[in-house]
C-alpha cells in the first residue's frame, strides 16, 4: 500500500499515475514556439469542454486569486453576491477587501441559488455583476446555471460571474448558452490535477467592462492576460508542469468523450446518494440540487466519523469529515475527476467493512 492514502475528499482529488507522469516532462521556454503550440492545444480543449469560444486564461495560482480578478475587472460600483455556503461567503470577503459596494442574497446552507431571487434584486437595483458559486463544495449543492443564465439575458449590462471550482470538467457547463461572462476553476478538483493552478474563461462583455475600470492592479488585470493571449503565451512564467498535466487530462477527456464524462459523474453521484439512503442516512443538499461531483451526507445514524476516518486511513483511503461547522454532522464523499465507478465501489466496500467492525 502506498504511504499516501487515496483521496476521497473534495479536493485535492486523486491524481492518477499517468497524469502525474506528465508533470515530469522536461521544461520548455515560456517564450518559445513549443509553448505556444502547447497553450493553443490546451485553450481549444478547454473551449470545447466549456462549449464556448471565449478567451481562456491559464493562471499559475489557485482560484482564490480569480475571485479577485472577477471583481476587479467587472465591478465599477456594486456587485450582487449569492451566498449559500462557505466559498460563496469567502467571495464576499474579496469584494469587501477590494473595496467595491455589494449586496448579498443569503441562503440557508444546503439550499441552492435561485434565478428568481437574483431577478427580483436586479429589478430593484443596477448591479455591475452577479457572483455565485455553481457547486458549493462545502455543502454539496449545485445550482441551476441554465435557469440563471436564461434569466440573465434580460440584464445585458450585468456580468454573470461563476465559480465552477468543483464542477468544471465534471459537469456539463455550456458557457455561451448560459451567458456566463467569467467562469473559473482550479485544477485540483474535477480536472484531477495537482493544486496551485487555475483556469478562467472570459467573455467579450467582461473584457469591455474591464476596459472601463481603472486601478485594477497589474497581475489581476484581464488586459495583462489579454496582451499575451493572441500569442498563446501567459504574461509571466507559468507552471509548465501544470500545462503538460492539462494537456494530458484533455487528451484523456477526449478519449473518454465529453458526454460520457458527464454521464460518469451523474452515475457516480446517483450511486452514492442511493447508498447513503440505503444506510439510513439522508442528504444535506436541497432536493433536485444535489451536486454531481461531491455528495454531502447528513449523519442521521450518528456514525463515529473520527473512528471511521482512522480506520479508513489504515486501509489506505482519506475520507472527508465535513466542512467547518458541519464537521461530524455532515460528511462528504467526492466522486470526480480521476475517480471512476470501480474506485467508488472499492471505497464504499472498505467504508462498509469499517462500519461493520
Ligand atoms: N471555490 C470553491 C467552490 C472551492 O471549493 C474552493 C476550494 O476548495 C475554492 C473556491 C478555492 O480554491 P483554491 O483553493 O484553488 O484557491
Amino acid at each position: 500500500m502506498s504511504k499516501f492514502p487515496k483521496l476521497f475528499i473534495p479536493g485535492p482529488t486523486h491524481v492518477s499515475d499517468e497524469i502525474l507522469k506528465a508533470f515530469n516532462t522536461p521544461q520548455i521556454g515560456h517564450r518559445t514556439p513549443e509553448i505556444s503550440e502547447l497553450i493553443s492545444e490546451i485553450v481549444s480543449g478547454v473551449q470545447d469542454l466549456l462549449y464556448t469560444k471565449n478567451n481562456i486564461y491559464l493562471v499559475s495560482h489557485p482560484a482564490t486569486g480569480l475571485w479577485e480578478m472577477a471583481i476587479r475587472n467587472s465591478v465599477k460600483k456594486k456587485v450582487l453576491h449569492c451566498v449559500n455556503g462557505a466559498f460563496s461567503k469567502k467571495w464576499v470577503k474579496v469584494s469587501e477587501c477590494v473595496g467595491v459596494e455589494y449586496d448579498v442574497i443569503e441562503y440557508e446552507w444546503g439550499k441552492a441559488v435561485k434565478a428568481e431571487d437574483i431577478q427580483s434584486k436586479l429589478n430593484e437595483n443596477h448591479y455591475d455583476a452577479v457572483a455565485l458559486v455553481h457547486n458549493e463544495t462545502s455543502t454539496g449543492v449545485m445550482s441551476d446555471l441554465n435557469k440563471i443564465g436564461d434569466m440573465m439575458k434580460d440584464f445585458p449590462d450585468t456580468c454573470l460571474l461563476v465559480d465552477a471550482v468543483s464542477s468544471m470538467a465534471g459537469v456539463k457547463i455550456e458557457v455561451d448558452s448560459c451567458s456566463i461572462d467569467f467562469i473559473m476553476a482550479s485544477t485540483q478538483k474535477a480536472w484531477g490535477l495537482p493544486a496551485g493552478f487555475s483556469i478562467a474563461c472570459v467573455s467579450d462583455k467582461f473584457i469591455k467592462k474591464s476596459s472601463e475600470i481603472k486601478n485594477k492592479g497589474y497581475i489581476l488585470d484581464v488586459f495583462t492576460y489579454d496582451k499575451y493571449y493572441s500569442k498563446n503565451q501567459t504574461p509571466y512564467t507559468p507552471s509548465i508542469p501544470h500545462l503538460f498535466g492539462l494537456q494530458k487530462v484533455l487528451g484523456l477527456i477526449k478519449q473518454e468523450g465529453l458526454d460520457n464524462r458527464w454521464v460518469r459523474h451523474k452515475e457516480m453521484s446517483k450511486f452514492i446518494r442511493e447508498w447513503a439512503i440505503s444506510k439510513g442516512q439522508s442528504l444535506y443538499a436541497e432536493k433536485g440540487f444535489e451536486s454531481e461531483t461531491v455528495t454531502s451526507i447528513r449523519n442521521d445514524m450518528n456514525w463515529d466519523i473520527n473512528k471511521l476516518n482512522d480506520m479508513l486511513l489504515l486501509k489506505g483511503f482519506r475520507m472527508d469529515r465535513g466542512y467547518g461547522p458541519l464537521r461530524g454532522k455532515v460528511f462528504r464523499i467526492s466522486h470526480m475527476g480521476n475517480i471512476f465507478m470501480e474506485d467508488l465501489r472499492e471505497y464504499i466496500e472498505n467504508f462498509e467493512e469499517c462500519l461493520n467492525v
